[in-house]
């Protein structure tokens, strides 16, 4: 059996996997990254119905790890206004990024599919000497020593079922989604619980260009987005919605699905066309009730699965990939061990707190549009329009809405000069 030595080792070479091996390319630390499915590295002539609304923050991450080029020069969409509004009442907010006061930055965030954020990170994953990528490769066994675990993987595909490989690593990275294989090894406990909302994602035509802008209906019952796509008349819509209804929806003719779809967006851009398959996805919170251990770290998924109401599950991911290699080059530079869990420990609080606030944001803004309690109603409404016409509270939502407010790691602050790098 081939055995190989590595300082990182990352299961999962989805998006969050790969931004943390990005952001440590170039380093003196030698990373692995086992992936299970080799990704497809052509870009379809029909949008992918998984999309990311990503904030300014990841725009800066992705940039400084050099994935954003190829991400620029494909399919995405800048988006440079968000609406949100609640149906049937006068509660309404706008946001628009050239309001913003200190603004150096021209839009909120910007739509990309996610096999092409993917794509991109892969490509600049390959170019870097100190980064070998395993795939498609299963894990099969892991095996903790006191300075380094164990490994072994096993070809996920008919050419590859027969091969086998070890690998010694000082730490291993659980980036390997929701229902994390290393997480489960490890016996790191989860809290969960089911939101009762499943998501219907697919692309829409609308009669009415999207203008850049990016937008959401709180129904009693739902949250539906309209995200802009590169294409003027072109949406991504995320529908979070009862269960039974998303089945039906999607199981529904496009006729009646194109006409509940339009009356439930309140026909804000005329009558809605759908264009691909409509996919539905469950919707459950998760939480691991710790995010590291002696020689283990978890990000993105493997460590937090949020509603996504406010499209912020892969942005806190790539704050913890962002922040885990900041905090690993650091101690690696002052000599100690990266994978000792009291080296860890400081990662470990940074981002449970931060997810932890996530969590209960997203939590108390599900609630407090859920249902139709018509007090509940007036005091949200009220809120909603107060929010929209104080300037200063304004300025703090859009903050948010970029990502650009709490203890952000540096890579994804701003886009640094080479020199900062
Ligand atoms: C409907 C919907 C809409 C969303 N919209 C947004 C949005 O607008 N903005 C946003 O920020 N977030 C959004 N999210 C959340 C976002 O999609 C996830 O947070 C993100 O995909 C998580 O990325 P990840 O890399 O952590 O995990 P994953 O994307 O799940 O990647 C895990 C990778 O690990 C690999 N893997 C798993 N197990 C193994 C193993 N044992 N061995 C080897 N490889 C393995 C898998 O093949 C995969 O490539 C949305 C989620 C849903 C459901």
């Amino acid at each position: 059996m081939n055995i190989q030595s590595f300082d990182v080792t990352i299961i999962g070479g989805g998006m969050v996997g790969l931004a943390l091996a990005n952001a440590l390319a170039d380093s003196e630390l030698k990373v692995a990254v086992i992936e299970g499915k080799t990704p497809s590295m052509t870009i379809a002539q029909e949008h992918e119905i998984r999309v990311s609304a990503l904030s300014a923050a990841s725009k800066n991450l992705l940039t400084n790890i050099g994935a954003w080029d190829y991400i620029a020069q494909n399919r995405h969409q800048p988006y440079s206004k968000m609406s949100v509004w609640e149906k049937d009442s006068f509660g309404k907010i706008a946001f628009d990024a050239a309001s913003l006061k200190s603004n150096e930055q021209a839009s909120l965030g910007a739509i990309v599919e996610n096999s092409i954020i993917q794509q991109a990170l892969w490509l600049a994953a390959e170019k870097a000497d100190n980064i070998t990528l395993f795939h498609p490769y299963h894990c099969q066994s892991i095996a903790m020593g006191e300075r380094e675990t164990w490994l072994t993987l096993v070809g996920a595909n008919d050419d590859t079922k027969h091969l086998t490989q070890q690998l010694t690593s000082k730490l291993i990275v659980g980036a390997d989604g929701a229902n994390s294989w290393l997480r489960k090894q490890a016996e790191i406990g989860l809290t969960s619980w089911d939101y009762s909302h499943h998501a219907l994602v697919a692309t829409i035509e609308t009669d009415m260009p999207h203008d850049n802008t990016a937008r959401q209906i709180f129904s009693p019952d739902s949250i539906l987005a309209f995200l802009p796509l590169n294409e003027p008349n072109l949406c991504s819509i995320v529908w979070s919605q009862l269960p039974d209804d998303a089945q039906e929806l999607q199981a529904c003719d496009e006729i009646e699905f194109n006409r509940r779809l339009t009356a439930a967006f309140d026909n804000r851009l005329g009558y809605c066309q759908v264009k691909s398959a409509r996919g539905v996805f469950p919707l459950t919170m998760r939480y691991a009730q710790s995010f590291a251990k002696e020689r283990i770290a978890l990000i993105g998924d493997a460590a937090h699965t949020i509603h996504p109401l406010a499209g912020l599950g892969v942005n806190l991911g790539f704050l913890d990939a962002a922040a885990l290699a900041q905090e690993l080059l650091a101690n690696h530079a002052a000599g100690k061990d990266i994978g000792a869990y009291k080296n860890l420990r400081h990662f470990e609080r940074w981002r449970k707190s931060d997810a932890m606030q996530m969590i209960a944001g997203m939590e108390g803004f599900k609630q407090l549009f859920a249902g139709d309690n018509p007090l509940k109603k007036l005091v949200r409404d009220i809120g909603l329009v107060a929010v929209d016409k104080i300037t200063p509270a304004k300025e703090v939502f859009i903050k948010h809405a970029m990502g650009l407010t709490g203890n952000l790691p540096q890579l994804s602050k701003s886009v640094l000069s080479k020199a900062d790098s």
